[in-house]
């Protein structure tokens, strides 16, 4: 008896669970922002209205390229991770809530990247899908190439803020590299599948 997931592919079920999980550990580590950081790193704000749909369609928009870099690798069973991807990109900025919400809060909480090991590992635990995982820190990583201003790198355990600008295209390379990685993992595992039932039926 087989135990992993019918379809080689990711599934909508999957994709759901880690767009939870994600936006979950963002909240959390917002929260944690609230109470762990010193008040004086409590000067998050939000960037100007005006500004905020252009930078929220600049965040999708990549989160889709990205997407489709994803699907040449995967064909149609990757269609999940279309959205999955664009969505997790977006969802990032959960984590400037208190901020819209009028209260004090440290810059960025989840633009950390204790917060992408953090998620790294709570999907390697439950979803248990390494294509899925490098869709997760492909996203996280788009989301990090696109943003400019400070940011906390260890939140919520330092609240040091440092420039994103000069990792913005390390950034930029991770998230093509995972996204390119994690059709390649889905790739391998269509053949090793393919090659299975071959050898079942003959
Ligand atoms: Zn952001």
């Amino acid at each position: 008896m087989k135990e992993t997931r019918p379809s080689v592919g990711p599934t909508w079920r999957s994709v759901f669970y880690t767009a939870l999980i994600y936006g979950g550990a963002a909240l959390l580590f917002t929260l944690l922002g609230v109470l762990q950081g010193p008040t004086v790193a409590q000067i998050g704000t939000t960037r100007p209205a005006d500004t905020i749909p252009g930078h929220l369609i600049e965040l999708a928009v990549f989160g889709l390229l990205l997407a489709a870099v994803c699907i040449v690798g995967f064909g149609r069973e990757g269609l999940p991770f279309v959205l999955l991807l664009p969505v997790l990109t977006l969802l990032l900025d959960i984590d400037h809530l208190p901020a819209y919400l009028g209260s004090a809060e440290t810059i960025r909480p989840a633009h950390s990247l204790l917060f992408l090991a953090f998620v790294l590992a709570a999907t390697a635990i439950t979803i248990k899908a390494l294509d899925t995982e490098l869709v997760v820190a492909s996203a996280f990583m788009t989301h990090m190439a696109i943003d400019t201003g400070l940011f906390a790198p260890w939140s919520p355990l330092s609240f040091q803020y440092i420039q994103l600008d000069p990792y913005r295209p390390i950034f930029a390379v991770g998230a093509v590299a995972c996204a390119a990685a994690a059709g390649l993992v889905l790739r391998v595992r269509k053949m090793a599948d393919n090659h299975g039932r071959g050898a079942n039926n003959g």
